[in-house]
């Protein structure tokens, strides 16, 4: 494990993931995770534990030397302080307000907007200065990712809520798939519309079980629907009843017909996700089945395309589909009302591609020779043998690389490899980006005349990203961890 990863951290230099050890001291987010800084790939230093959940200082400053002795008096002080950051109500008293805010008349039904609570009439008074909603009707009750405000200025919680149309989607492919069960971790939403279907539809069969960190929504939902739980360190903060719960309810029906479905959030660790989603999944495995037992839970994992070979290095059955899912309080990730942006977002799944039926509608298409369904840009490519865009625009083949490129970039005979017009040269000293030799610049190469435009094209392109970049303030932090991830991920395949 010590040598393993790319860091998806970013911030400071290198850091690198040594994981979830026995014995590892904890935080008000559960057992914190050990890291060591690393330069040019080599550990460095001393290790460290910080907190699993928080990429940042101000939301949990835990940190601990590895080798640091802490006194019993700090350790006391530790365990009272984390027992003070739990939530004023447990998750029981939350299911019992509920009961008796439903019974109240509409008129006395208020939700306070600061506290982020469902307040009953006793009171009213402590919450008298702060702003509060009224009228609080069941349909609100059954829909609270409208009702809570989303954490997204929190780099902790990231929460970015799918729109209608790819919500939607998801739960319709789940139901075509054949799957009864949804384990919904950070998926408030899909797990929103499936409650709510299945209160008000008879016919409706599909159940789910909301596991996420934003312990609000355990006011909206009893102890069978909701868990506490915390997806980089695999901590059920209701203890060994909530891992229980979510035991039963993947090992139901002999754990058949049961799907995962995750967004976690952009910035945050592929190893530690993965590694706790190994545990679920470890968690469906139990089950007696009949016949060999050599499957996987299915599942659906949303993030961004350029994690791709991140994911796939924990999950080598996983593959990606071209479905770009959309968000409402994204900007830079939802549908324009000018046609669509293209948002980066995409489902990795161990299901076979084939049965992942993406909309027609929408210009997604059937490709018989990958025997899956791409994105209308995404065009088959003879050499490579598969349709090879990753972004949705059509990918040009680059016969030098051996392989498929964004259709921004150009082969660049310094670095020997394919990259846009206007980036800085690895060798120092560089010549011409076309041809290599000294003397001149790209855009008076003589063999090639095409460069300018090729140079300008590059420089609309560049426009673009950054004025996308400027709409998205309310993800700048995230979009700015994903693109820093992405540098660094292509930093490594370029030594290798
Ligand atoms: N698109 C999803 C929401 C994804 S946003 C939907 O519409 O349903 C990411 C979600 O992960 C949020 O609900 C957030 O509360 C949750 N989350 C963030 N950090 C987490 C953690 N450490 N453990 C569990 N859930 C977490
Ligand atoms: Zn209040
Ligand atoms: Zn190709
Ligand atoms: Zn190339
Ligand atoms: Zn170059």
């Amino acid at each position: 494990m010590a040598d393993s990863g790319v860091e998806e951290t970013g911030g400071s230099g290198g850091l690198a993931l040594l994981g979830l050890v026995p014995g590892a001291p904890s935080c008000p987010h559960g057992p914190a995770l050990l890291f060591v800084k690393t330069s040019q790939g080599k550990e460095e230093g001393r290790r460290f534990y910080a907190c699993s959940a928080c990429r940042d200082r101000k939301d949990c400053n835990f940190f601990q030397w590895e080798d640091e002795k802490v006194s019993e008096t700090r350790l006391a002080a530790r365990e009272e302080y984390n027992r003070n950051r739990q939530p004023f109500f447990t998750h029981r008293q939350n299911v019992e307000r509920y009961k008796d805010f439903v019974l109240l008349p509409l008129s006395k039904r208020r939700f306070c907007q600061e506290c982020q609570q469902l307040l009953l009439p006793a009171e009213w008074g402590k919450h008298s200065e702060h702003q509060f909603l009224c009228d609080i009707s069941t349909a609100q009750l059954k829909s609270p990712s409208q009702l809570l405000y989303p954490l997204e200025n929190k780099k902790t919680n990231a929460q970015y809520l799918f729109a209608d149309r790819s919500c939607q989607f998801l739960l319709d492919l789940i139901i075509d798939l054949g799957f009864r069960r949804v384990l919904s971790v950070g998926t408030p939403r899909l797990h929103e519309i499936i409650q709510s279907k299945a209160s008000q539809e008879e016919d409706f069969r599909v159940r789910s079980l909301l596991l996420d960190i934003d312990f609000r929504y355990s006011q909206f939902y009893a102890e069978d629907e909701f868990c506490h739980y915390n997806m980089f360190n695999h901590h059920f903060f209701g203890g060994e009843a909530a891992r229980e719960t979510c035991r039963k309810f993947l090992c139901q029906d002999n754990g058949e017909r049961v799907i995962m479905v995750t967004d976690p959030p952009f910035g945050g660790l592929v190893e530690a996700l993965a590694s706790s989603f190994k545990k679920l999944m470890a968690m469906w495995k139990e089950t007696e089945k009949e016949g060999p037992n050599n499957q996987e839970m299915p599942m659906f994992w949303i993030f961004p395309y350029f994690f791709e070979s991140r994911i796939l290095e924990f999950f080598p059955s996983f593959s990606m589909m071209d479905y770009q899912v959309d968000y409402d309080n994204h900007a830079l990730y939802k549908h324009g009302k000018t046609g669509r942006r293209q948002s980066p977002v995409r489902i990795f799944t161990n299901l076979t591609p084939n049965m992942i039926v993406l909309p027609v509608e929408e210009g997604y298409r059937f490709c018989a020779l990958c025997q899956r369904y791409v994105s209308s840009g995404n065009q088959h490519c003879e050499i490579c043998n598969s349709c090879t865009s990753k972004d949705g625009r059509r990918w040009k083949h680059c016969v030098l690389c051996k392989k498929c490129v964004k259709p921004s970039w150009f082969h660049c005979s310094n670095c020997h490899r394919c990259a846009l017009p206007n980036h800085s040269c690895e060798r120092t000293n560089a010549g011409c980006f076309v041809c290599g030799r000294a003397g001149h610049k790209r855009s008076a190469c003589p063999s090639l005349s095409r460069a300018g435009t090729a140079c300008q094209a590059g420089k609309k392109q560049r426009q673009k990203t950054q004025k996308r970049m400027k709409v998205g303030i309310s993800k700048r932090s995230a979009v700015k961890r994903a693109v820093f991830s992405r540098k660094k991920i292509k930093n490594k395949k370029k030594k290798t």
